[in-house]
């Protein structure tokens, strides 16, 4: 069985996120740590995580996905930018371990002007600075469109990154499926050879988790404007090859595609249909 669900609003706490979940069909789901503007996140409720680990268990969702705010830069030229990643990036970690055994996604940065080789020192400068050996999170780089200066446009910068990475035993990749599209990468015609790439570049086993959206633009535009499924330049048949693919079966597939709930319901259920 395919584990799919999609991005859910974290403000109602986790034991709701988990019920809404199960409302759509869904058996995992993704959520932002904290506001996209990335300020302060409030304490966890020990009861709510409490009820929220017994009720997944009861209905079967398995691993979720954190998102840190996709505000944070890693590799800003200014000091105190970084700085505010590392800060923000370390207190979501602290908090995932009342959710052991879990992801958390986040953007390397952009390295606005000071090259990619720079922006890929510092976003493996952060890793090392907060990652540790007892944490129980896996912290997942997610695959970027190209936009502006955005790093991890390809497979080669995040192996970049990983390479510098010390506890690398902490660390995935994130495919998301509307960014490696935007990037240049064919999943639509050459599926196959795309996760040939991955491996051989990266290593298919760092891959823990997928985004699963259809694309606004066309094939290597490098825009990052997500589109509902079956509505853009992917189309339905290709996101379902992705989603049965035997290479990534067992990981969780989160939509983040423009939806409500009930949208979202829809398209879960599209996606259970395996292809043609
Ligand atoms: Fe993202
Ligand atoms: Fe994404
Ligand atoms: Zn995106």
């Amino acid at each position: 069985m395919v584990r799919l669900g999609c991005h859910l609003s974290s403000s109602k706490g986790f034991l709701h996120m988990g019920k809404t979940a199960v409302s759509i069909g869904a058996d995992t789901f993704q959520f932002f740590t904290r506001n996209p503007r990335g300020s302060k996140a409030k304490e966890l409720d020990e009861k709510d995580i409490q009820a929220y680990l017994a009720y997944a268990e009861e209905n079967g969702i398995g691993t979720i996905v954190a998102h840190a705010p996709y505000t944070l830069n890693a590799c800003s030229s200014d000091e105190k930018v970084r700085e505010f990643a590392r800060l923000t990036m370390a207190d979501d970690l602290r908090r995932m371990e009342y959710l052991p055994g879990n992801l958390y996604n986040f953007h390397p940065g952009s390295h606005v002007r000071q090259g990619a080789q720079k922006g890929i020192e510092q976003i493996a400068e952060l890793l090392n600075e907060i990652l540790t050996p007892d944490m129980h999170t896996t912290v997942l780089l997610e695959t970027m469109a190209g936009k502006g200066s955005e790093v991890g446009r390809s497979f080669e910068e995040l192996a970049a990154v990983i390479e510098r990475v010390e506890l690398k035993e902490k660390l995935g990749v994130c495919l998301d499926t509307c960014h490696v599209y935007d990037a240049g990468y064919d999943i639509v015609n050459d599926l196959d050879r795309v996760l040939e790439e991955f491996d051989r570049v990266i290593g298919l086993e760092r891959l823990k988790a997928v985004h699963v959206n259809d694309t606004k633009n066309p094939f290597e535009s490098h825009k990052d404007r997500h589109e509902k499924i079956g509505e853009g330049y992917i189309g339905l048949e290709a996101l379902r090859c992705i989603v049965y693919h035997p290479l990534l079966a067992g990981r969780p597939f989160c939509l983040e595609t423009p939806n409500e709930l009930t949208g979202y319901a829809q398209e879960i259920r599209m996606l259970r249909t395996p292809p043609a």
